[in-house]
């Protein structure tokens, strides 16, 4: 193991998540084919490794500090730009049937093909927009867990994303600088869109020190008829 796998495992495993040798490779894996394509398209800002297994992929697996994955069967990752969080959270925990929505084609493209050089089962990658794919019946009120990081103000993001969590289920919003402002905004589009505030995690990533908060939301009831508005609607007006 190379230094960054070294701290990458201990802390991971400290956390009560233990990784194979066959997982380590898949994460090596993931970071070549992340450095590579992000030379022909914009996937990151972020390329050295000891910064992507830690702001991208020690980041991205956080979210199991909080939530409990064995218990979790299906996961939609809404805006997941080049996989994060899903595509750590299911290298970790190969059980998890993973949908993945994002809107930029090339984006798709590429996380289609990390899907089949990782060898990664229950993957499905869908190329289109929130707004429209929470109306088909597959992906509307259908999933365990929903996630999504960085993508948009709690607002907005309550529209696009808790449609697609179950009644009984949890959407979990990650985020970093304190989201306390985000939550008060967002109150309006959380009674309509069904969800209910649990609970506001924090936790600082192990070397940069920065501050990450994980916002989890409850799904009480089924999304109604009238949401999500048509796509665009939910990010320029905002229920606030
Ligand atoms: N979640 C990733 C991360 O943390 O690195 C990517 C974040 S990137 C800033 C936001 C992503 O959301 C982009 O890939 C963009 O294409 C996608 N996106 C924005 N609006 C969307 C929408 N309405 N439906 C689906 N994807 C959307």
């Amino acid at each position: 193991m190379n230094p960054t796998e070294t701290w990458f495992v201990q802390l991971l495993q400290e956390r009560g998540t233990a990784l194979s040798p066959l997982q380590l490779q898949q994460f090596q894996t993931y970071y070549e084919l992340l450095v590579e394509w992000n030379e022909k398209m914009n996937l990151t800002g972020i390329t050295e490794r000891e910064a992507v297994y830690e702001k991208h992929f020690y980041d991205s697996a956080t979210l199991s500090f909080f939530l409990n994955l064995d218990k979790v069967v299906s996961i939609a990752d809404i805006g997941s730009g080049a996989g994060f969080p899903s595509i750590p959270l299911k290298i970790c925990y190969p059980h998890l049937q993973v949908t993945i929505v994002d809107s930029l084609n090339k984006r798709i493209q590429f996380l289609q093909h990390v899907v089949e050089q990782l060898g990664l089962q229950d993957v499905s990658c869908v190329h289109g927009r929130a707004e429209d794919i929470a109306r088909l019946p597959a992906h509307r009120d259908q999933y365990d867990l929903v996630t999504a990081r960085a993508v948009a103000r709690l607002s907005g993001l309550n529209e696009l994303c808790l449609p697609f969590a179950k009644k009984g289920g949890v959407f979990a919003s990650m985020k970093g600088a304190d989201p306390a402002e985000e939550v008060r905004e967002a109150k309006r589009s959380l009674s309509e869109l069904k969800g209910k505030l649990s609970k506001v995690h924090h936790l600082k990533l192990p070397f940069e020190h920065s501050d990450r908060h994980i916002i989890v939301i409850d799904k009480l009831g089924e999304t109604p008829a009238k949401y999500p508005r048509k796509a665009g609607m939910p990010l320029k007006q905002p229920m606030i």
